[in-house]
């Protein structure tokens, strides 16, 4: 996977070593396993997928391109199964990690629990509001897509600081969003076309 990942054009030695570091069968359903070094998203339950590897790559690599690593504190919303947020703690120093379906926040802590990755903090709660307590971030990263990227993490963006998310800045066309603090003010850039699942309020 590493391979096709690096022949897809992801550069980022770290985020690269990071996908070699972290087996993605045992985020899916040993049903699935099977199809987890392939580059698809795959159902992890509860009407959510895991993103497909190709995605993820390219998040990441957006997030680390051109800065020291590790990051300091890194913010993911939408946890699912925990894949991306072991990734993340092998390019920075600490994960905090939102998931608003219990289910999965479980589901998650159980996947990673034989991993003994000390640096990921799980939080089960709404990501809509970011998480203040665990910032400000160098990092803020997003798996689900709402209509815009909201306030709240932008204001939880430490100097210097990157998001990458999806928003449907248009409507019918979700897109990916880079957001940087610079010292000269929030800078935006919209890329390509995506499909994430929606970012939704409140918990269940
Ligand atoms: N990074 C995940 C991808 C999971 S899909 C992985 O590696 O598996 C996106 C997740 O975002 C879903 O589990 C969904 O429940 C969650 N989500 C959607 N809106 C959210 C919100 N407001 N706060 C926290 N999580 C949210």
């Amino acid at each position: 996977m590493v391979g096709r990942l690096a022949d897809q054009g992801l550069t980022h030695p770290a985020v690269l070593q990071a996908f070699d570091r972290v087996e993605r069968h045992r985020f899916v359903d040993s049903a699935l396993a099977a199809q987890a070094y392939e580059d698809t998203s795959l159902p992890i339950g509860w009407g959510q997928t895991i993103s497909k590897p190709s995605v993820v790559g390219r998040m990441l690599g957006l997030l680390c391109a051109g800065r020291s690593l590790p990051l300091g504190r890194v913010l993911e919303i939408g946890t699912g199964c925990g894949y991306q947020a072991a990734l993340l703690s092998h390019l920075c120093r600490e994960v905090y990690s939102m998931e608003r379906l219990r289910a999965l926040h479980e589901r998650a802590r159980e996947n990673l629990r034989p991993l003994r990755i000390p640096n990921i903090h799980l939080i089960f709660g709404d990501g809509m509001p970011g998480f203040a307590q665990g910032g400000p971030y160098d990092g803020i990263i997003a798996a689900a897509g709402g209509e815009d990227i909201p306030p709240a993490w932008l204001e939880q963006l430490a100097p210097g600081a990157r998001l990458v998310a999806p928003a449907e800045l248009q409507p019918g066309r979700q897109s990916l969003v880079v957001v940087e603090r610079t010292p000269h003010g929030l800078q935006r850039q919209v890329l390509e076309g995506v499909r994430f699942v929606p970012l939704k309020s409140g918990v269940a």
